[in-house]
């Protein structure tokens, strides 16, 4: 479903954030990209959407090349949820929700309607949370909303971004289990970085394990355990 081919990524600083990546990702698979800060995780995955283009090699997604793909119909397949989910301030948790099946041409009922049931789907009851505003919400809450608003248009492929790196260990566990169960049913391409190893050993089908803008290893949780 994602490939990277021999991909390098040079900023106009000179720095290279990512050296000669190859990987593999199949349909339905949950990846997680682990290691150090600043070792090249967040580049790769602003590759996939077109945030960042690479400066060698190319990435596939569902066997094209991302850069032959507009970039906004890349977006409406591709969900992106990052540590600091940026929600709207003066619109509600609902409205929030609603705003990308709204701009995908849904009248407003229905995309209501889509709204709420994505909130049940990641654990908030919107008749509780769907007229509050952002500020009225916890950080794990926030970051569910993040979760429904990227699977509102209902999208094969999920990057995600230490979505749950800013909250606290106990809520934070909670949010993997709700997300592998909820992963458990969806089965979308996902990509997951953290700089957690627990974090990705629990929730990777398989782990790519960062060296400096390299995979060092990219292989099951046992066998990532296993290794010296
Ligand atoms: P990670 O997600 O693993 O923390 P990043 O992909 O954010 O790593 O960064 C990889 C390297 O690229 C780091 O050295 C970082 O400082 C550098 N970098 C990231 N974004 C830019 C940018 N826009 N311009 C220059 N260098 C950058
Ligand atoms: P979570 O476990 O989801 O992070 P918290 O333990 O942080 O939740 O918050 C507990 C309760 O307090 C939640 O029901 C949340 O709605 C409420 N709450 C947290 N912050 C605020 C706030 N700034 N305004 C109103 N209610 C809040």
């Amino acid at each position: 479903m994602l490939r990277f081919e021999q991909v390098s990524k040079r900023y106009a600083d000179g720095t290279v954030a990512v050296d000669d990546l190859n990987l593999d990702v199949a349909e339905g698979e949950l990846v997680t990209l682990v290691g150090p800060s600043g070792c090249g995780k967040t580049t790769t995955m602003r590759m996939v959407n077109r945030l960042e283009e690479p400066t060698a090699g190319r990435v596939l997604f569902d066997g094209r090349d991302v850069a032959e793909y507009d970039p906004v119909r890349l977006r409406r397949r591709i969900g992106y949820v990052i540590q600091q989910v940026g929600l709207f301030p003066h619109r509600t948790v609902l409205d929030n929700t609603a705003t990308v099946p709204h701009l995908l041409g849904w009248r407003r009922p229905k995309a209501r309607q889509r709204a709420a049931e994505l909130l049940d789907l990641v654990g908030l009851d919107p008749a509780v949370y769907g007229d509050r505003y952002p500020d009225q919400l916890s950080g794990g809450q926030r970051q569910r909303v993040g979760v429904a608003r990227a699977l509102a248009a209902d999208p094969p492929v999920l990057l995600m971004d230490e979505p749950f790196g800013a909250v606290d260990p106990v809520v934070r566990e909670r949010l993997q289990n709700e997300f592998l169960r909820l992963q458990a049913e969806m089965r979308k391409t996902v990509l997951f970085v953290t700089h957690d190893i627990e974090e990705a050993v629990r929730l990777g089908d398989r782990i790519a394990v960062y060296g400096q803008g390299r995979v060092e290893q990219f292989d099951s949780p046992a066998a990532v355990l296993g290794a010296p």
